[in-house]
């Protein structure tokens, strides 16, 4: 099973010939899943490689320009490439009326249904459940409301010792027990305990997406002890004004929140086009946070590797 993140844009607001605006592919046990679609997301994804049909959710954080502006295009895409298969997105209330108002201005029907998930400024819950994954959202601090996500993974069945559930003969009724982390009492009065038979369970892995936001500890809550962390960090130390009055973040912040939430590594991103390159940003994430890195465009990371 694949856990990874392939970075679309790294940019902020002002697009740069290096850094498109935010966009992120999580592909998280077979499920495919985009994080927010700045302006021209569907150019990255055919650019890096990303299956622009095999989206099936779309997680948008805020309604800032930069975090949405590409969604009606990708849309539009999918449609022409003949898509007949249903797509989730979940974002900020307002969003339905958006893209369903530029669609018919734009005289696009769709042969595809989009199921929407709109949320409540605020808003901690469940966005998404299946068998093998979860998504829950949680509040950020930014001008508008704007919502933080985490993908989980799911518990899976046990993995057998083959060796010895073929020495002891256990009846296929009780390995499904055993599989499913059950200790067994059979017909027979035999006692079998799951541990014995079994393999020790998999690490769950988790990211967990932060962008926009000012610093806020409120946060660490809802992401601690996520294997990997995206945080924005639009500016360094010495622009710490702006970055308060602007509701972002600095690199120290995202560190900061990186170290208090026991993460294992963090990855920044959403830079100003004020910096010519990210190196303070990195300097300074490192200070507080040593496996800090900054995001690129087109750069793939694998989740717990
Ligand atoms: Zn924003």
């Amino acid at each position: 099973m694949i856990f990874s993140v392939t970075i679309l844009g790294s940019g902020s607001a002002v697009p740069t010939p290096s850094r498109f605006p935010t966009a992120q592919f999580v592909s998280c046990n077979n499920r495919n899943i985009l994080i927010d679609c700045g302006e021209g997301t569907q150019f990255q994804m055919r650019k890096y490689g990303v299956k622009i049909q095999s989206l099936q959710v779309i997680l948008i954080s805020h309604l800032h320009g930069d975090h949405f502006f590409g969604l009606v295009g990708l849309i539009s895409t999918m449609h022409l490439l003949g898509r007949n298969s249903g797509l989730r997105i979940v974002g900020p209330k307002g969003l339905e009326e958006i893209i369903r108002s530029q669609l018919e201005i734009g005289h696009r029907k769709l042969d595809f249904e989009i199921e929407f998930k709109l949320l409540e400024k605020g808003e901690i819950s469940s966005v998404y459940d299946d068998k093998l994954i979860e998504i829950h959202t949680f509040p950020l601090n930014h001008k508008v409301p704007t919502h933080g996500y985490l993908i989980k993974e799911k518990p899976t069945e046990l993995n057998l010792k083959k060796q010895k559930v073929l020495d002891f003969q256990i009846p296929l009724a009780v390995i499904h027990q055993l599989k499913a982390g059950k200790d067994v009492l059979d017909e027979q009065g035999r006692y079998w305990k799951f541990k014995e038979f079994t393999l020790p369970p998999k690490k769950l892995l988790s990211y967990a997406y932060c962008s926009d936001t000012k610093f806020d500890e409120r946060i660490i809550e809802h992401i601690t002890g996520s294997t990997v962390l995206y945080h924005e960090a639009t500016f360094i130390e010495k622009d710490k004004l702006r970055a308060k009055k602007t509701f972002h973040s600095t690199a120290n912040d995202a560190a900061t929140i990186a170290l208090k939430s026991n993460v294992q590594k963090l990855i920044m991103g959403h830079i100003s086009a004020r910096y010519s390159n990210e190196l303070e940003h990195l300097k300074e994430a490192r200070n507080v946070f040593e496996n800090s890195i900054f995001a690129k465009d087109g750069m793939m990371i694998e989740i717990g590797k």
